[in-house]
């Protein structure tokens, strides 16, 4: 069987709940049992399943976030949780799942996403999680770039801006060529 990746971005309690730091809010809240079903899909299907995190230190001067946003997904605090159902069934099934702290944007800058990928010889990368327009798109955009084939799946991701998630899904397709499964 050909061995597929499913990248979780960001879906933490930060960036989903509504009282996250910096919350995408009903959108995001929506994308919950689509996510947590298709990542135990994958678990069963025996697929290498990732969760890319956001980190950060509070206040780090040298992160070029502090001065954009609010402090979130920080060190240490339960922003970093997984939302809702998704926390349970990683904390049922993590010996199978690859947590990833990512800094940045894209899941692929300053981590080891790609030399997992290319270790177990993965070349479809599928998409869910917050936000279309930053996190899943910087990460579409390395993927493409690295050569890798990228599937999204519209009912596993969301933004808090509208347009840019519209962009967003235009952009995968008709740019990136990535398959969205509707
Ligand atoms: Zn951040």
């Amino acid at each position: 069987m050909l061995k597929k990746a499913l990248l979780v971005v960001d879906y933490t309690v930060d960036f989903v709940a509504v009282d996250g730091a910096l919350t995408c809010g009903k959108p995001g809240i929506a994308l919950e049992e689509y996510i947590t079903e298709l990542t135990e899909q994958f678990l069963d299907e025996q697929h290498f399943v990732v969760m890319p995190v956001d980190l950060h230190e509070l206040e780090d001067p040298y992160h070029p976030e502090t001065k954009q946003f609010p402090p979130h997904n920080i060190r240490g605090t339960a922003g970093r949780d997984l939302y809702g159902s998704l926390q349970n069934v990683y904390e049922k099934r993590k010996e199978a799942i690859y947590w990833m702290d990512k800094t940045r944007f894209s899941a692929f800058a300053g981590t080891d996403l790609e030399l997992q990928l290319r270790s177990r010889a993965i070349t479809e990368i599928h998409l869910v999680g917050v936000c279309t327009d930053i996190c899943i798109l910087h990460t579409a955009v390395d993927a493409y770039n690295r050569g890798f084939t990228i599937v999204i799946h519209e009912k596993g991701v969301a933004s808090f801006d509208a347009e840019g998630h519209a962009w967003a899904l235009r952009h995968f397709e008709n740019t990136l060529g990535a398959t969205i499964i509707k």
